[in-house]
């Protein structure tokens, strides 16, 4: 199938970002703080908290790493968290998920400052976010927003299908299409003619976690497709949730993976650590 849909270039939107959060750092006067809590030995957890130290360090930030032992105890935990709460200088605070099993993740991620909560996980931060009050929006949907405000800036009374329906994603990403006036439908694994309901969406977004899971009949033509899968298929290689070179031919945009959604969550979150360093 010949390619013609536009593909959303998250890395370079996501630089652009990431420069223009450097260039207000700069005129701070003072330096953002960021601390993440890194709880145990999970190889992907470590790539993901040092890219985002790098991303810190690069943006002018001060970033904190709290490496906990994989045995820790809850208590400790909830130290360290009452620790950057109070710390002046730490501005953001990011839980590093997933957790060790034996530790109770929500109890631990609701304890945390809401003004520095800047994974927008706690519940003040949920409920403003359904209310439409100000507050912390979680780093991937608020980037893919962007990434879809890119391709086209008035959303209103678009259809809108967001596959997918975690905390960390897929419900915020529905409270922001819905906020930008599309109809949203929110599909997820009991959900009954996922593609039929898919045809339908002029936006479509897939937080699924299953490779290549969304395939070219299910993408109406010309549709702003956003990919959030990451899976790492037995070649090595990274491929999303949607099947990417089927849905080039009938998507109107698209964003691969990697490159896509991926750099727009570390930007969006350096905006959100800005964000609450300048809060009054
Ligand atoms: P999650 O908590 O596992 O949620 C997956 C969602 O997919 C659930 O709501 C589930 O429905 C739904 N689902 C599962 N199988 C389905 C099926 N066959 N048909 C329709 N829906 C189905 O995952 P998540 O944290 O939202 O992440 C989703 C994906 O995005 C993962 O690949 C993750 O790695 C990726 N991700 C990427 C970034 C990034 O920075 N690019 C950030 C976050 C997540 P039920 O609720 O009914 O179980």
């Amino acid at each position: 199938m010949p390619a013609k849909a536009n593909i959303i270039d998250g890395k370079s939107i996501a630089a652009g970002l990431r420069a223009d959060i450097a260039a207000d750092v700069a005129g701070l006067g003072f330096k953002p703080g960021l601390a993440v809590i890194l709880v145990g030995d999970d190889p992907a957890s470590h790539v993901y908290v040092g890219n985002k130290i790098k991303a810190c360090k690069e943006a002018g930030f001060e970033s904190y790493e709290v490496r906990m032992a994989e045995n820790c105890r809850q208590q400790d935990v909830r130290d360290a968290i009452n620790a950057l709460n109070a710390n002046p200088e730490v501005h953001g605070i990011l839980l590093q998920l997933p957790l060790p099993a034996h530790l109770e993740g929500d109890e631990l991620i609701q304890m945390i400052d809401p003004a520095k909560d800047v994974d927008g996980l706690t519940l003040r931060n949920v409920g403003a976010l359904v209310a439409g009050l100000p507050g912390m929006v979680p780093c991937t949907p608020q980037g893919s927003l962007l990434l879809i405000k890119s391709v086209t800036k008035d959303l209103t009374g678009k259809n809108a299908v967001v596959i997918g329906r975690s905390l960390l994603f897929g419900k915020p990403m529905a409270q922001l299409l819905l906020a930008e006036n599309c109809t949203v439908t929110q599909a997820h694994s009991k959900t009954k003619d996922l593609a039929g309901v898919c045809r339908n969406a002029d936006i479509l977004v897939a937080a699924v976690g299953r490779p290549k899971m969304v395939k070219g009949d299910w993408i109406k033509q010309g549709a702003i497709v956003i990919d959030v899968g990451i899976n790492r298929l037995e070649t090595g290689k990274l491929c999303g949730d949607v099947d990417y070179e089927e849905a080039l031919g009938v998507a109107g945009a698209i964003t691969p993976v990697p490159g896509g959604v991926g750099p727009m969550t570390i930007a969006c979150l350096l905006a959100n650590t800005l964000k609450a360093a300048q809060a009054p």
